[in-house]
């Protein structure tokens, strides 16, 4: 599933010794590994080959113009949700006119900047925001695509912050509303409205609510098209799940398994937005212990990366494996899962330095015997790690660094003091 592995007892990126990384760079930073990107893009690409397919890989996931530029040249488009995400696509070389862009909340600015930079298409949340894109194009003499993001209003088990296809939540339009829009808009000749976008957010374990929504869209699109309206695309957004335990998710031949049968012939080209189901495997974010520390019955590892440089599992209760660097043979995990343990273990809250109770990495976790300075390994930590991180306590972010083969570079400086106040002259 990753390039992350253990040989005699140490942990290795690709060829590089996670160690040698930490001596010269420090921590906490964040480690991913090429090969694994490419590696989870191209099964995905492979798998959906019997179809039109599109790839837009999602910037909001992890999006460091270095790797958003390996992505690009492997053959990737990009899912955008904001002005700053485009500029990313654009510094690092990427397709504009593979570039989707979502959001319920674009501004005329965004708007503008995007339709400039010739993207692919605009994915609608409501009608509101069709009649502003229509406004800005027809006012800036300018064409551009659009899809529908339609609710196929189904549900799936996973955290309430990260459901975003069923009804009650603010992201797109039901079904009802769905043919109204198309019947009042679609013959704009400014904004060609041809495409079904459909997201239904994150974490899914099946291919069951894929399946189940594209079964609900289909005949959408065949009523809209029975109504004379061109649907030329469907979006099938993100979400796709990734391995934080070990085998535990759809592979994306699973995905395609379910899918293709149900869009051959269908005229029908499909675009496809994963974000975690290529990055989260390949990072890991790497701390130090700072201090061991008993309180009651518990033990604590107090490291040096906190929820300001992975908020994960404080905002989403999100489960990370963690395992020190270096251990003895009989330490090497096997895999990688919640009740993970071997006989010589104990039970540690993984914790951070911050000001906070929810400053937490892991709790109640077998960890093998650890001390200070140990090093430990935040596994799975590729997707909304970085991207997510903040400067609060005023902590300097983490450094970033690409391992690709026998090689490894920084593609993100550590932040020094002196970036924490640069703006505020
Ligand atoms: C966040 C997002 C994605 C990516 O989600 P993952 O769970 O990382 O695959 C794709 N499309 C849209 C519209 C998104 O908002």
């Amino acid at each position: 599933m990753d390039h992350f592995s253990y040989q005699n007892g140490n942990l290795f990126a690709e060829n590089v010794k996670i160690e040698t990384i930490a001596k010269k760079i420090g921590t906490p930073v964040y480690i991913y590994s090429k090969a694994t990107f490419i590696e989870h893009f191209q099964k995905m690409q492979r798998a959906f080959s019997e179809i039109d397919t599109t790839i837009c890989y999602s910037v909001k996931a992890c999006g460091n113009i270095n790797i958003l530029k390996f992505m690009a040249q492997a053959g990737s488009g990009f899912d955008i949700v904001s002005g700053g995400e485009l500029f990313r696509v654009q510094q690092a070389g990427g397709d504009t006119s593979k570039t989707v862009f979502a959001g319920v909340g674009k501004t005329d600015n965004e708007i503008i900047d995007a339709m400039n930079a010739g993207i692919g298409y605009f994915n609608i949340e409501s009608q509101e925001e069709l009649e502003n894109l229509i406004t800005i194009a027809e006012k800036q003499g300018k064409k551009t695509k659009a899809a529908l993001r339609i609710n196929p209003d189904v549900q799936y088990k996973t955290h309430a912050y990260i459901t975003t296809g069923v009804k009650e939540t603010k992201f797109g339009v039901d079904i009802e509303h769905a043919i109204n829009i198309f019947d009042k808009y679609a013959g704009n000749k400014n904004v060609n409205l041809c495409a079904v976008h459909v997201h239904l957010g994150s974490g899914g374990k099946t291919i069951e609510p894929y399946v189940n929504a594209v079964k609900k869209i289909l005949p959408v699109i065949d009523e809209l098209r029975t109504c004379g309206h061109k649907v030329e695309m469907l979006d099938l957004g993100g979400g796709y799940g990734a391995d934080y335990e070990s085998d535990t998710v759809p592979s994306a031949q699973q995905y395609a398994d379910g899918i293709v049968p149900l869009l051959k012939d269908r005229k029908l080209k499909l675009i496809l937005e994963p974000g975690k189901s290529i990055c989260a495997n390949a990072g890991i974010l790497l701390s130090r212990i700072i201090y061991t520390k008993q309180g009651g019955s518990k033990n604590f590892a107090i490291v040096d990366a906190g929820m300001n440089d992975l908020i994960r599992p404080s905002l989403y209760d999100a489960f990370h494996f963690i395992w020190p660097a270096k251990v003895n043979e009989e330490f090497v995990p096997s895999q990688r899962e919640k009740d993970f343990q071997l006989d010589g273990t104990e039970i540690y809250d993984v914790v951070g330095p911050i000001c906070e109770g929810a400053d937490f990495l892991a709790k109640d976790r077998a960890l093998p015997p650890v001390k200070r300075d140990d090093l430990l390994a935040v596994f799975t930590a590729g997707a909304y790690g970085f991207t997510m991180s903040s400067n609060y306590n005023a902590r300097c972010r983490a450094a970033e660094v690409l391992v690709d083969g026998e090689n490894f570079s920084i593609i993100r400086k550590r932040e020094t003091y002196e970036d924490l106040i640069a703006l505020e002259k």
